[in-house]
């Protein structure tokens, strides 16, 4: 071994050994020793099984990679977090607690049940993290059928997307992809970067840069493993009421086109019904006067100018 890898090893050695002390630390100070091995042991046992697990599960989807998922024909409204109850939000709290009920070890967070339609009962445990306040990574706790996974297409969501190489080559839930950039077809970037979840259902956004206008931030203290761990969370503007809005834009988001327009009831878009792409919404005709983009629970980010397509003279009608 070169003298330059010697010290590489060192290094190495060193931060392992770091990070153990700083695990000793942070664990209660009862612990023997011999305990910790024999729990380091099982617990890189119960590692490489699960990793084992999502090698042989990680080939099957990709297999499905082009299955389509009915988006944007038949469009799925995006899923609530049923098994994390969360305490209170408030419109003047800031902060509150939250936890895992028992169901989110046992049951699917698309179809909250143990066996899906399918007959499935392997429920896989997401591969990505969440980021506390203090810093720390903790694992995801949703879990989830491949099927119900695969089916899902609440904002664009293609659950193998990121299962790809290209991206991050993990099975992961829609908590580790954010939502806007998804819908803007930033399918790539949308998974890069610190995420902000909400407390109610299965989105999140970049943090800071993609938080929807009208959400409410919300620091939540979750229980996890007997201690209160902070996250800053939020609540998306699909949990208001939206107001019925005045003026609308004279003009159909899609084609421009001036007359026999439809008014959007919950956003300022004018559109057409033959226009829309969506035509079912969880599986029902969709309403009549929500636009394309209320029915995707579309969000706009703060302080970013909003431009419409009024003629072909201007032809960017993205967010940017
Ligand atoms: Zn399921
Ligand atoms: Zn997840
Ligand atoms: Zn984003
Ligand atoms: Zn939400
Ligand atoms: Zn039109
Ligand atoms: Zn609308």
């Amino acid at each position: 071994m070169t003298r330059k890898q010697d010290s590489i090893r060192g290094v190495e050695q060193e931060q392992e050994n770091d990070e153990e002390q700083q695990d000793l630390k942070e664990d209660s100070a009862d612990r023997s020793p011999l305990n910790e091995i024999k729990e380091n042991a099982q617990s890189r046992a119960q590692e490489e099984s699960l990793r084992t697990i999502y090698r042989n599960n990680l080939k099957k989807i990709l297999d499905r990679q082009f299955e389509p998922n009915g988006y944007p024909e038949n469009l799925m409204s995006h899923v609530a977090r049923e098994f994390l109850k969360v305490e209170s939000y408030k419109p003047k709290e800031e902060g509150t607690t939250a936890e895992y009920l028992p169901d989110t070890d046992t049951k699917c967070v698309f179809c909250f049940k143990a066996v899906d339609s399918s007959g499935d009962a392997e429920l896989m445990p997401c591969q990505g993290q969440m980021g506390s306040i203090e810093k720390r990574k903790i694992a995801c706790r949703s879990k989830f059928h491949a099927n119900c996974a695969i089916k899902y297409n609440a904002g664009s969501f293609l659950f193998q997307y990121s299962a790809l190489p290209e991206c991050q080559g993990k099975l992961q839930c829609p908590l580790h992809c954010c939502s806007l950039c998804n819908n803007e077809h930033y399918k790539q970037v949308a998974y890069a970067g610190e995420m902000t979840e909400c407390a109610l259902c299965l989105r999140a956004f970049h943090k800071e840069l993609c938080i929807p206008a009208g959400s409410k931030n919300l620091d939540v203290e979750i229980k996890i493993e007997g201690r209160g761990v902070q996250f800053e969370m939020i609540v998306c503007p699909a949990h208001f009421t939206k107001k019925k809005t005045g003026k609308h834009i004279a003009a159909c988001d899609e084609c421009q086109n001036t007359k026999d327009l439809i008014k959007c009831s919950t956003c300022v878009r004018s559109f057409h019904k033959e226009c829309q792409d969506v035509k079912t919404l969880d599986g029902q005709p969709i309403p009549a006067d929500k636009c394309e983009k209320c029915l995707a629970g579309d969000a706009v980010r703060y302080d970013v100018p909003v431009l419409v397509r009024w003629s072909d003279n201007i032809v960017d009608d993205e967010v940017y």
